[in-house]
């Protein structure tokens, strides 16, 4: 199993002609099968003798991969898509190849060196300091934890060790990604959830309200005020500024997750709203979204790393020989492991360096700016059909719309019927507690006319039993 021979030439030539054929087609839409239905075409692949690499390959072609929604899809408009570019695929194959263990500089130097010019990259559109610095983590919910972790043990260690056995409390907003409510479960940590505004941004007056109606006590116990940048549900920017004063009043660390909406930081006809993300202690936006790299890429960048390296760092006999310290700060090395709760870690970066390096910054511009053409242009659609009706206008390239009438049996029939013929997957979310649709439009394949075969398919009304609610 570790030699090289005709068997294993023979299966290198099918593997990477299945690849690339992927990575250039129209990707089929799939769709997802029932657990009885892959036992029964997929069970008992794993036997004692094996079942050969072509008969394994032929089960994911023919079965498996079927079987997954294709996320790149250009109608795969739910939740956040992705549309990695063909560089950073074909190069994601190049780093597995590779064998990097990306966790320290001594092992995996080369690799991180590559990935810090990505995360420097990321730094420059954010405008944090030279100094900032981080780590690719495996997706926007580790990058948030890491990032509270840090801010934590800052809290911690300036009061002495007097909260050290004091619960933490966070200050985000109602519209914050479900990953910090969680990081706060992980972490035992409280949260104070300010009210936002109708379009689901953090307002300040409610953020201030918020903070002086805290006790002496709470306000000891705040470590970090959250803010996003492109709300998950209805791509908003919090006033990243009016979020970075009260963290500043209140000596605190300030966190912005970008982990959808980072990525319009890159276009100049948005850049403008994301003022005041300057100032973030820490910041991150997930590559795997909005900026065209594959699965599983979240870049988390702090502004003082070596803050946050104090709290991620492990020790250990065996580890010790990759931290000598002041030698290694002196030279610029750079390990990895310790910016984040992980240990080994995948070069996860590399593909997204690959493709930067690739095509360059101008192209990812083009590529974003191309994206939010589509959703302005799908605004308008929608302000035109007289079955539609906008929500609000998007900010960035998440729309929000009702379909007038429809109950959420109705939307959810359509969706399943949208998905099983194959024309796009779309599914209704809710907003203010109304059954609404919403579409998210990160891929720069995904056109005009593909958004109008959506909002055609909603003229009909799909049958179901129930009557429809009127909003
Ligand atoms: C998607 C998202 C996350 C979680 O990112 P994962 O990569 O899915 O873990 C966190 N925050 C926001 C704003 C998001 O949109």
């Amino acid at each position: 199993m570790h030699q090289h021979d005709t068997s294993t030439e023979v299966l290198t030539q099918a593997i990477v002609r299945y690849s690339v054929d992927r990575v250039r087609m129209e990707p089929p839409l799939d769709g997802p099968r029932t657990l009885a239905e892959l036992k029964a075409m997929a069970g008992g692949t794993i036997n004692e003798r094996g079942l050969g690499g072509l008969e394994a390959l032929r089960v994911f072609a023919d079965v498996l991969a079927p079987a997954c929604i294709s996320v790149d899809h250009p109608r795969f408009l739910s939740f956040v898509p992705a549309a990695p570019t063909e560089a950073s695929i074909l190069f994601d194959l190049v780093v597995g190849a590779s064998s990097i263990y990306g966790g320290s500089w001594m092992e995996g130097g080369g690799a991180v060196f590559a990935e810090n010019e990505a995360l420097r990259y990321l730094a420059d559109l954010a405008g944090l300091p030279a100094e900032a610095g981080g780590v690719f983590v495996s997706g926007g919910t580790a990058g948030n934890l890491s990032a509270l972790i840090a801010a934590r043990h800052r809290w911690r260690q300036r009061a002495g060790g007097r909260f050290d056995r004091t619960r933490g409390l966070i200050i985000s907003s109602k519209g914050a990604h479900s990953s910090i409510a969680q990081a706060c479960r992980a972490m035992d940590t409280d949260e104070v959830s300010v009210t936002a505004d109708d379009e689901g941004r953090l307002h300040p007056e409610n953020l201030r309200e918020a903070v002086d109606a805290l006790s002496a006590a709470d306000r000891e116990r705040v470590f970090a005020v959250v803010a996003t940048c492109g709300t998950t549900n209805a791509g908003v920017i919090d006033d990243l500024d009016a979020a970075a004063d009260v963290a500043q009043e209140l000596g605190v660390w300030f966190h912005v997750d970008g982990a959808y909406g980072g990525a319009g930081l890159a276009a100049p006809s948005v850049r403008p709203r994301y003022h005041g993300i300057e100032r973030a202690d820490s910041f991150i936006v997930d590559p795997h979204k909005w900026l065209f790299a594959p699965f599983d890429c979240c870049a988390l960048l702090y502004r003082d790393p070596y803050a946050a390296r104090e709290a991620h760092a492990q020790h250990a006999e065996y580890l010790d020989v990759l931290h000598a310290d002041e030698h290694q700060q002196a030279h610029g090395e750079w390990n990895p492991s310790d910016f984040a709760h992980h240990l080994s870690r995948r070069a996860r970066g590399l593909p997204f360096w690959f493709s930067l390096a690739t095509y360059g910054t101008a192209a990812y511009r083009d590529a974003v700016e191309t994206t939010l053409t589509v959703v302005h242009e799908a605004a308008r659609l929608i302000d035109a059909a007289p079955h539609l009706q906008l929500i609000m206008e998007p900010e960035l390239s998440v729309v929000l719309f009702r379909r007038i009438g429809w109950s959420p049996a109705q939307y959810q029939a359509w969706s399943d019927r949208l998905l099983a013929t194959g024309v796009g997957f779309v599914v209704p979310t809710a907003w203010a507690g109304e059954t609404v649709l919403r579409i998210c439009v990160v891929n720069p394949r995904t056109t005009v006319a593909d958004i109008k075969i959506i909002l055609d398919s909603l003229v009909t009304t799909p049958d179901t039993d129930s009557t429809p609610d009127t909003p």
